[in-house]
């Protein structure tokens, strides 16, 4: 399938839209919505050199990043609540999206930073082909909860360079609790195991910065350590120790995380400590610890 062919099978999938696991089967093309409340122009809150990424995704001068608005899952403590579940933003065509990326790489971006975008791939991959055929050179990110189709994924591949899902739970009753995410632990194993093979390897400019690869987020969550236990487990089962790892303290009780007593507080140093712990137990040792 040639680029333009991609592109235009994508945004069939609008229609009934089958872009991500919780495939709703509404016609987003004709103006239907659904669960992520998007249609089928890009809305976007913001775009910056992040700093705050793991050190070869932020570079010297930082990742470009884009937050984009809306989300198909529904996280109780999400950080990025305000334009994620409210959907505060602005709409952004597919030209200015790509005169947006162009904009971060023209100041000095290690790479271009997609947040959370999968309800609008159509669009963004549009983005994509039209940048790198204006001089786009950077790694492109694609940064995500881990919970996608494999196959929209293979629809991906050539555009994406580095992969950074997260593996958020091992227990499927609290992905569908605290995300509305059923089936969590099967579909974010698929999708990762079509992203090492799309990207098996990890590679690093000469500045330090990474060109390609796979990087699995865990984000810890208070009182959660036998579960970081059980996933580094799944993890070295289903991709081996090799896999980079990124371990993430910096959780914090935003947004509804107030009414589930059990992830109402930020995690301990104690428990930062005993999750590093547990990482080196388990035989991980390629990777970040980011502390808060
Ligand atoms: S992208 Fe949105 S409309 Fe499409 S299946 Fe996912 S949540 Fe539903």
């Amino acid at each position: 399938m040639n680029e333009i062919e991609k592109i235009k099978r994508l945004y069939e999938m609008l229609s009934p839209c089958y872009l991500c696991p919780l495939r709703c089967g509404v016609e987003r093309l004709k103006r239907e919505s659904g669960i992520c409340n998007s249609g089928i122009v890009t809305k976007i809150s913001a775009f910056t050199l992040y700093k705050g990424e793991e050190p070869p995704l932020s570079g010297r001068d930082g990742s470009g990043t884009i937050f984009f608005s809306n989300c198909n899952l529904k996280c109780v403590y999400c950080q990025n609540f305000q334009f994620s579940q409210i959907g505060n933003g602005r709409f952004v065509s597919v030209k200015e999206l790509t005169r947006i990326m162009l904009s971060l790489q023209e100041k000095g971006a290690s790479n271009i930073n997609l947040v959370t975008p999968t309800h609008y791939f159509p669009p963004i991959v549009a983005s994509l082909r039209l940048a790198k055929s204006n001089g786009l050179t950077l790694p492109i990110i694609l940064n995500t909860i881990g919970y996608e189709d494999v196959k929209v994924l293979n629809l991906l591949e050539g555009y994406i360079d580095i992969y950074l899902p997260d593996f958020r739970y091992i227990d499927d009753q609290k992905a569908i609790k605290y995300s509305q995410a059923p089936d969590y632990v099967n579909i974010t194993t698929a999708a990762i195991k079509e992203m090492l093979k799309q990207v098996p390897e990890v590679k690093f400019r000469p500045n330090g910065t990474m060109s390609r690869g796979v990087i699995i987020r865990i984000l810890l969550f208070p009182d959660n350590l036998q579960d970081l236990r059980l996933t580094l487990r799944h993890i070295a089962k289903e991709f081996g120790k090799d896999v980079y790892i990124s371990l993430m303290s910096q959780y914090v009780p935003v947004y509804r995380a107030k009414e589930f007593p059990e992830i109402s507080r930020k995690l301990s140093r104690e428990e930062m400590l005993e999750a590093i712990k547990i990482l080196r137990e388990e035989g991980f040792k390629n990777g970040w610890v980011q502390y808060d």
